[in-house]
């Protein structure tokens, strides 16, 4: 059964989809936890990172983060994290990886 972030990946879920490429598709996350929370997800169906194959779409997951920061002119900084297992909060299977900016993100996270 296709995930839900392969169904918005599909358009069959809606979602506010703010970059796409070739490989990843990249959306604002439902519950922001910064002014700007997008979540950067492979097009390929990897459950986490702890499942992740030597190659897939998830090998331009961070050039995708690059480009959307510039997108939002997020020139102070932000913040990518990957969220992996239950101890982590982890609760959508399907590899993502948070994309944070917009305010002061203290260290360490909670
Ligand atoms: P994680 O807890 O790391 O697995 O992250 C899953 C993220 O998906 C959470 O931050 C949720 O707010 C977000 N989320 C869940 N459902 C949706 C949805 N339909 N559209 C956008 N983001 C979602």
């Amino acid at each position: 059964m296709a995930t839900l972030f392969t169904k918005i990946i599909n358009r069959e879920i809606p979602a506010d989809i703010v970059y796409e490429d070739d490989h990843v598709v990249a959306f604002r996350d439902i519950s922001p936890q910064a002014p700007v929370h997008i979540l950067i997800v492979p097009r390929q169906e990897i459950p986490g990172l702890a499942f992740l194959p030597d190659e897939g779409d998830h090998l331009h997951l961070l050039n995708a983060a690059k480009k959307i920061a510039e997108q939002f002119e997020l020139h102070s900084g932000y913040r990518l994290v990957i969220n992996q297992g239950e101890e982590a909060g982890q609760t959508v299977p399907h590899l993502h990886a948070h994309l944070l900016g917009g305010r002061i993100l203290t260290w360490p996270p909670g």
